[in-house]
């Protein structure tokens, strides 16, 4: 599946807020939204009015930018939440939550989404003990993911545990970080994710 390749601080400017694609750089003074808050771009710091498209449009790319989606895999995803019982808005967030790459994301195993993504396309993590290399697999609750044993040794993974602990731990979320192991507790609330988001206005964005 492809992914987005270009500068991601640009999308955090685009968005008018930190995404913190970047990992540890996001924490220090050398993010480029705490320097240029402002749009990318020639006209980036025009102040114009949003019209109500744009409002849900921009709700809609902060998402997928956050969990590092493309657009065709994110009207997917929006599809069958819109078919799945419950309200529409919830039903996405938690599917894009439920992904093994943000799941291992979560745990601590890599910084961003997009190196936590990376280790799971290079085959360095199991879930109950099966490799699994694909990014949009879905975790179930109780699934447990670990990192396969002769990748225990990659500095990024040893790094991003130490530093995992500025972001703490969800709490649907169990770590056991001597042994690289995480357990998937449970589907967790949308107001628990803490996001900066209202999926409602992507709901309406799909119902235009
Ligand atoms: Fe966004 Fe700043 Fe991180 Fe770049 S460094 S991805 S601008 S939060």
């Amino acid at each position: 599946m492809a992914r987005y390749s270009g500068p991601v601080c640009k999308l955090c400017r685009r968005e008018s807020m930190k995404l913190f694609l970047k990992g540890e750089r996001c924490y220090s003074d050398k993010c480029s939204f705490e320097r240029r808050p402002y749009a990318p771009g020639q006209h980036g710091q025009r102040r114009s009015k949003a019209s109500e498209y744009a409002r849900h449009l921009r709700e809609k790319q902060k998402v997928r930018r956050i969990y590092g989606v493309l657009e065709r895999q994110f009207s997917n995803y929006f599809q069958k939440a819109d078919k799945a019982k419950g309200v529409t808005g919830k039903n996405l967030l938690i599917m894009l939550e439920r992904r093994i790459d943000n799941v291992v994301y979560r745990m601590g195993f890599a910084n961003t989404r997009r190196a936590s993504r990376q280790l799971v396309r290079h085959n360095h993590v199991l879930v109950n003990g099966r490799r699994v290399n694909i990014p949009a697999y879905l975790v179930k609750q109780g699934d447990e993911i670990t990192i396969r044993e002769r990748s225990k040794k990659i500095a990024a993974i040893q790094e991003a545990l130490e530093a995992r602990e500025r972001r703490g731990l969800d709490a649907w979320i169990e770590l056991d970080q001597k042994n690289f192991k995480g357990v998937f507790k449970g589907v967790p609330d949308v107001q628990d994710l803490q996001l900066p988001v209202e999926e409602q206005l992507i709901v309406e964005f799909y119902s235009r």
